[in-house]
Parts: structure tokens; C-alpha cells; sequence
């Protein structure tokens, strides 16, 4: 329970019921995604889901995480992800959306998702090499440009690499760009196997 919670009962983002930030009737409406390839979005980017991920930036962080985290390992249960050796890395602090907090939710979603799972766990093989200023009001196409190099590996990389297959994550997918320029950095590495998890798309 952190401080917040003593003065602000926790309640849904969505419907505002007491109890917890997530409710189940509100994540009830919306809708799941799934796998296509080697990618899995759990759910859409909408409703209490969409509330909660935005929440992260701005407050209660930590339980909103772990409600998060419970949500998607409560989905990957029912998938063939379970039971696998995997090595969970996720995206380093997004520098186009920084939180204002410095909390990096996809560190602290996808550390609670790799212990439920049973997976590895490695937050410090992928760094972000360059600068982490937002680059406001710039277009779609300008900002893929800039992102490319911007992803490096630390030396103790082959030690891991290869040995298990990756499973990149990060809170939202949206134009993958983030994702597809990770995953172009491990594989100059000689990564084979790469999948991208995602809570929502
Ligand atoms: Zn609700």
C-alpha cells in the first residue's frame, strides 16, 4: 500500500467503484487482441485498461502495476508462453513518454510478470544509448528516423543471448517502431528468437 492509498481510497479509473483501480466488470468490456506471429497484444488500448497504463505516468504506480501485471499473467496462463524458459527484457524508459516519475513501467510490469511465469529476467541488456529528450510535435515519420540506433547492448549480452528466447516487452504497441528497433539491435547481436509482448495495442 503506498502513501497515496491512505488518503484516496483505491477505486476503478474507469467507473470509479471502490476496491481496486482495475475492476473486473470494466476489464470484462474490453476487448482482447492475441497473437499474430511472433507477437502477442493482450488487449486493445482502450477502456480501464487505457486508463491504467496512462495512470502509471501520473500516479499510484506501484499498485496499478501489479494490478497490471496480475491481469496479464492471469492471460498468459491460458497461453503456450507458460512453462517455457524465456528471458524477459523490457524497453528501457521510453524517451518519447517520459514519466514524470521516472517509474519505467514496462521495468516494473514486465519484473512481476517474468517471476509469476517462471521466466528470466534482464533489465540492464538493452540500454538506450542517446539523448532522452521528447521530440514534441514532430511527425510520425521524423520521430521512426530519429529512433533508429537508439538501442545498444551491454557487454555481458552473450552471456545470455541465445540461450533463451526472448520475449521483448513493453506496455503499448502502437507503430512498433520501438519494438522493431530493439529487436534489429539483439539480432545484429545474433538474438534468433524474439517475441514481442505487449498488454495492449
Ligand atoms: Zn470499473
Amino acid at each position: 500500500m503506498g502513501i497515496l492509498d491512505l488518503f484516496f481510497p483505491k477505486a476503478c479509473l474507469e467507473c470509479g467503484k471502490e476496491g481496486k483501480y482495475i475492476c473486473e466488470s470494466c476489464l470484462k468490456k474490453v476487448r482482447k487482441v492475441g497473437f499474430a506471429k511472433d507477437k502477442l497484444s493482450i488487449f486493445r488500448y482502450e477502456g480501464v485498461i487505457r486508463k491504467a497504463i496512462i495512470a502509471l505516468k501520473y500516479k499510484y504506480t506501484t499498485e496499478v502495476a501489479k494490478e497490471l501485471a496480475d491481469i496479464c499473467v492471469r492471460n498468459l496462463k491460458s497461453t503456450n508462453l507458460i512453462n517455457k524458459n524465456y528471458l524477459l527484457i523490457p524497453i528501457p524508459l521510453h524517451w518519447h513518454k517520459q514519466n514524470v516519475r521516472g517509474f519505467n513501467q514496462a521495468e516494473e510490469i514486465g519484473k512481476l510478470v517474468a517471476r509469476e511465469m517462471n521466466w528470466k529476467y534482464e533489465p540492464n541488456l538493452l540500454i538506450k544509448k542517446v539523448s532522452t529528450k521528447p521530440q514534441v510535435g514532430l511527425k510520425g515519420s521524423t520521430r521512426h528516423e530519429n529512433l533508429k540506433g537508439v538501442f545498444s547492448l551491454s557487454s555481458n549480452y552473450s552471456l545470455i543471448t541465445n540461450r533463451y528466447p526472448l520475449i521483448l516487452f513493453d506496455d503499448v504497441l502502437t507503430t512498433g517502431s520501438t519494438l522493431s528497433e530493439a529487436s534489429k539491435t539483439l539480432r545484429k547481436a545474433g538474438v534468433k528468437r524474439i517475441f514481442w509482448l505487449t498488454i495492449a495495442k
